[in-house]
C-alpha cells in the first residue's frame, strides 16, 4: 500500500513512532512484539496524561474495565489482524475510537450482529470484519426492522436451498442448457455481471440483491477476477459466487441491442405479457444502464414485473444504484414499506448486511484505523473524485474544497488560539482524504502543518494512497480502493465530489448525511456553489426510469411520491428520502 506516512505537528511524535514500526510490520519483527510495546507505551501514556488521547479508553473498550487487561487482549487482536485464523471474540479486541460506546442496554453478541441484521451462522475468524467493523463507527441512527431480518434470514434458507452445488441449482442449469424455461420451477435466480467502477458495483449488487429479495430470486454474482479476495460470502453454508461455466453471458452480449434483452424480446414479438412460462425463452436479460440521462429497459411497472416473475433465469446488468426504482414498482411498495420503514435506510442496511471486506483488505482497514484515526476526536472525511468527462482544474476543486470547509464549519478556522480556547487544547480531529491525487492532501496538511487554529484543535491529515488513476481490472488496485471506502464510513462527517458512486457507498455505510460538492456547470469551470448538505443517506440514482408503465408516460415521480426527491448533485437524479 501506497502509504503517506506524514504527520501533522500535533502528532509528529506518535507519527515518527509509526514511522519506524510501519517498514517493520513487514520485515522480521512480530508485529505483536510492536504491538505491545506500542500498547505499552499508550497505556503509560494514559496514565500520565489523564486520558487526553482517550480517556475513556479503557472504559469504552466493550469488555474491558482496566487498561491492563486490555494490553493482551489488542495484543491479540493484532496479531490475528492479516490472517484467516484467530478466535479471539471481536467485542473483546478492538479499542473502539474514544466516542464511540457501545450502547449499555444492548448485549454484546447482538452488537455483533448488529441488531440481528446479520446471520448467527458463520465461523467468525473466516471473516473478522463482519463483527469488528461495526465497532468502529457510532451505532447505526437506524432501527432495523424485525421483518427485514425475517425476510434475510429466509432468504439465505433458500439461498442455500437453491445455490451452487445444489440439485436445484444443477436441474436449473440442465434446463438452461436445454434452450427452455421451466413452468413454476421452484428455484429462481438473478444473475449480476460487473460494470463499472467498485463503488457502482456495490451500488449495483445491493440493488440486484433488493430486487431478489422481493422476487424470490436467489442473487448469484459473476465475480471477475479483480473483484476476487475483495468480499466474504455473505449467506451463510452456501455461495454468493456464479461456478465457472455458466452458460449464458457472455460480456460481448450484454449489451442495449441484445435481442435476450427483456425490452427488446418485447419489442420483437420473442414474448408477450401472456406468454405461458413453458414457451419462454430459456433466460432472459435486463439491462438496467444509464442510456441518454434515463434507466434503459424499463421493467419497474406491474404488468413487467408479473411477465419476468415468469422466467427461472434473469441476468443482470446494471450501472445504476436501481433500488430508488423498485420503490416505484407500485407491486413492491408495500413490502418495502415493511421491510425499511424508514426507506433512506434502505442501502444503509443491505449494504451493511453483504458487504465484509475479507481478512487480506481487513488487514489493510484495520492497520490503517489503528495507526492514524483511532484516537481522533472527531474524524472527518473528504473524497475528491475527477471524473474524466468532466474534468476540473485541482485549483478549482482545491478552492471549492476549501470554501465548503469554511461555510459549513467543518475544519477549525486557522489563527492564534484565544484564551478561551485553551481548553480544546490538544484535542485531535483527523482529517481522512480519498483521492486518486495526492496534491489535495499536500495543501491541506500543509495548512494545519504550518498554522495554528483558533480552537486551540489540532488537525492531523492523512491519506492511504493515491493511484493517479482508477484501475478497474486491478485486484490490488481494487483493495485498496475499498479500503479506503470502509476507511470514510467511519468517519463522523463527510464531505465528497458530486457523482460519485465511491462516496455514496461511504456515507451509506457510515450513516451520516454527507456535504457533496457540486459539480460545475457543463459550460462552466468553477461551481458557485461550494457544497450543499444531503437530504438522505441513500444513494442517488443518476438516471431515472421513464414511469408510466404501458402507457409510457414519462412522469416526474419526485413531485408524486411523497419520499422520493431530486438528488442535491444530479438534478435528473432520484433519492429515496424520510422526512
Ligand atoms: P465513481 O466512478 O466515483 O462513481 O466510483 P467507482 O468506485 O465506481 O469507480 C471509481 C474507481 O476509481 C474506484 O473504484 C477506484 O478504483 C478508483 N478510485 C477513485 N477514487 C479513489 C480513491 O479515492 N482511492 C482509491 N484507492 N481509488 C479510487
Amino acid at each position: 500500500m501506497d502509504v503517506k506516512w506524514a504527520r501533522s505537528p500535533r502528532s509528529s511524535a506518535d507519527g515518527d513512532d509509526d514511522k519506524r514500526r510501519a517498514p517493520r510490520w513487514g520485515g522480521a519483527v512480530r508485529p505483536s512484539m510492536v504491538l505491545v510495546g506500542f500498547l505499552f507505551t499508550l497505556s503509560l501514556l494514559v496514565l500520565i496524561f489523564g486520558g487526553r488521547w482517550g480517556g475513556s479508553l479503557p472504559s469504552t473498550s466493550p469488555s474491558s474495565s482496566s487498561s491492563s487487561s486490555a494490553v493482551p487482549e489488542v495484543t491479540s487482536h493484532h496479531v490475528v489482524a492479516g490472517g484467516d485464523t484467530g478466535t479471539v471474540p471481536a467485542q473483546k479486541t478492538t479499542i473502539p475510537p474514544k466516542n464511540v460506546s457501545a450502547p449499555a442496554a444492548t448485549t454484546l453478541s447482538q452488537d455483533k450482529l448488529l441488531g440481528g441484521l446479520l446471520s448467527a451462522a458463520f465461523d467468525e475468524s473466516s471473516c473478522q470484519s463482519r463483527y469488528k467493523s461495526s465497532l468502529y463507527r457510532k451505532p447505526s441512527p437506524f432501527p432495523l426492522s424485525p421483518y427485514l431480518v425475517k425476510k434475510l434470514r429466509k432468504y439465505e434458507a433458500r439461498h442455500k436451498k437453491c445455490g451452487p452445488g445444489t440439485k436445484s441449482y444443477r436441474k436449473a442449469i440442465e434446463q438452461l442448457q436445454a434452450g427452455r424455461n421451466v413452468d413454476n420451477s421452484e428455484c429462481k435466480y438473478v444473475v449480476w455481471f460487473p460494470c463499472n467502477g467498485l463503488g457502482n458495483r456495490m451500488l449495483t449488487i445491493t440493488s440486484t440483491f433488493l430486487y431478489a429479495l422481493l422476487s424470490g430470486r436467489v442473487m448469484l454474482v459473476n465475480v471477475h477476477q479483480e473483484q476476487q479476495g475483495l468480499f466474504c460470502e455473505p449467506f451463510p453454508g452456501t455461495s454468493w459466487v456464479l461456478p465457472a461455466g455458466f452458460p449464458e453471458g457472455n460480456p460481448g452480449k450484454l449489451h442495449f441491442d441484445a435481442p435476450e434483452s427483456y425490452v427488446n424480446m418485447l419489442k420483437n414479438g420473442v414474448i408477450r405479457g401472456d406468454t405461458p412460462a413453458g414457451a419462454l425463452p430459456p433466460y432472459v436479460y435486463l439491462h438496467v444502464e444509464q442510456s441518454r440521462l434515463r434507466l434503459s429497459d424499463n421493467i419497474f411497472c406491474d404488468d413487467d414485473q408479473a411477465t419476468l416473475g415468469k422466467f427461472t433465469w434473469m441476468i443482470l446488468k446494471s450501472d445504476s444504484y436501481f433500488a430508488p426504482a423498485l420503490f416505484l414498482t407500485p407491486m413492491y411498495e408495500k413490502e418495502l414499506s415493511r421491510m425499511f420503514p424508514q426507506r433512506e435506510s434502505t442501502f444503509h442496511h443491505l449494504g451493511r448486511y453483504l458487504f465484509h471486506p475479507t481478512n487480506k483488505v481487513w488487514g489493510i482497514v484495520q492497520r490503517y484505523y489503528e495507526a492514524y484515526l483511532a484516537r481522533a476526536d472527531e474524524k472527518i472525511g473528504f473524497q475528491i473524485r475527477i471524473f474524466p468527462e468532466k474534468p476540473v482544474k485541482f485549483e478549482n476543486m482545491y478552492d471549492q474544497l476549501t470554501r465548503c470547509i469554511r461555510e459549513q464549519r467543518l475544519l477549525p478556522e486557522l489563527g492564534e488560539p484565544t484564551a478561551a480556547n485553551a481548553t480544546a487544547d490538544g484535542k485531535v480531529k483527523a482529517v481522512l482524504i480519498a483521492s486518486l491525487y495526492p496534491g489535495y492532501y499536500d495543501k491541506i496538511r500543509g495548512l494545519y502543518y504550518e498554522n495554528p487554529t483558533k480552537t486551540g484543535e489540532v488537525v492531523a491529515v492523512y491519506q492511504p494512497s493515491h493511484e493517479e488513476k482508477q484501475e478497474y481490472t486491478s485486484n490490488q488496485h481494487n483493495q485498496k480502493a475499498l479500503a479506503e471506502i470502509y476507511l470514510l464510513s467511519y468517519c463522523d462527517k463527510i464531505a465528497m465530489s458530486a457523482w460519485s458512486t465511491f462516496g455514496y457507498v461511504a456515507y451509506g455505510f457510515a450513516g451520516v448525511k454527507p456535504w457533496i460538492l457540486i459539480r460545475p456547470d457543463w459550460d462552466k469551470e468553477v461551481s458557485q456553489i461550494a457544497c450543499v448538505r444531503s437530504t438522505s443517506v441513500e444513494p442517488c440514482l443518476h438516471s431515472p426510469p421513464i414511469l408510466g408503465c404501458r402507457a409510457k408516460r414519462d412522469v416526474d415521480v419526485a413531485t408524486v411520491k411523497p419520499y422520493i426527491r431530486h438528488c442535491e448533485d444530479v438534478g435528473f437524479g432520484l433519492k429515496i428520502f424520510d422526512n
